[in-house]
């Protein structure tokens, strides 16, 4: 398979990340699988991928800090070569609270990983990527659906990183360079658990028209075309995979 440049996602080491980065890989992309904290199982996806033959780098960054996302890119430059694509996956959910329970701690890191993360990563590709290029952020239904009682917070998150993919899109038009969201729904992944609510996909699935929660793979699909030639003339729009809600 021709080596399609090398594709950066950050938050590879599980759920739709780790997803997007198999797909990827077998795409022919080489892959950097950024993470935060759970190097096992990263080094599992990457070993998954070096099996069936991709390539694939594993590096820890916390995307919120500047210099780790600077070192991150030199990193995937210097050992997978120039890069052409950009998955702006790692996200955080916060616990479910009403509005009137938000403080600025938690408002504080939330914006830190979801909005300044995604912006700094967007920035490095931006400064890198000769074009052509795409960057894929994975936004939420959230964003549309506002999530109240639960996090208004998260969904504003997201919000932004809708806003950011239609003024990029027009910012890099000229050089070739496509951006694009998709707004994934209600999807099994352990960000729930995270967030402190293991239960919250059961509860809330008879609230999706197609009756069932999605999955990971579902959601990388959609990227990965948004990713692919097939998409070439796509950019500043957004796929909602969310089985209608
Ligand atoms: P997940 O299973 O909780 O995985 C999150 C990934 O992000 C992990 O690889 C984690 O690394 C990484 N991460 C977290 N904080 C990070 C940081 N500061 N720096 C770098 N990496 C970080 O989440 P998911 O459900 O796959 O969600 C992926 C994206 O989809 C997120 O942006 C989320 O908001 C969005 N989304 C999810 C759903 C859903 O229902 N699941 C719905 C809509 C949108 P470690 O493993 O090292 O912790």
């Amino acid at each position: 398979m021709a080596d399609k440049g090398t594709c950066i996602i950050t938050g590879a080491s599980r759920g739709i990340g780790a997803a997007t980065a198999r797909m990827a890989a077998a795409a022919g992309h080489p892959v950097l699988l950024n993470y935060a904290g759970n190097h096992s199982a990263a080094e599992a996806v990457a070993a998954e991928i070096a099996a069936s033959g991709g390539r694939a780098l594993v590096h820890q960054a916390d995307i919120a800090e500047e210099d780790a996302v600077t070192a991150m890119f030199d990193r995937a430059e210097a050992e997978l070569g120039p890069i052409t694509a950009l998955v702006n996956n790692a996200g955080i959910l916060t616990p479910s609270a009403t509005f009137d329970q938000l403080d600025a701690a938690r408002l504080s890191r939330l914006f830190a990983v979801n909005i300044t993360g995604s912006f700094l990563c967007a920035r490095e590709a931006v400064r890198r990527m000769p074009g052509p290029g795409a960057i894929v952020n994975v936004s939420s239904r959230a964003a549309v659906l506002g999530s109240p009682n639960e996090f208004i917070d998260y969904a504003a998150s997201k919000g932004a990183i809708d806003s950011m993919t239609i003024g990029l899109s027009k910012e890099l038009g000229p050089r070739g360079i496509r951006v694009n969201a998709v707004r994934p729904g209600l999807i099994e992944t352990e960000i729930h658990a995270s967030a402190g609510d293991a239960g919250r996909v059961a509860r809330m699935v008879s609230g999706v028209p197609m009756a069932r929660a999605g999955s990971a793979e579902e959601v990388a699909e959609a990227i990965l075309w948004l990713l692919s030639d097939e998409a070439r003339y796509v950019t500043g729009t957004f796929i909602d995979v969310s089985g209608g809600r």
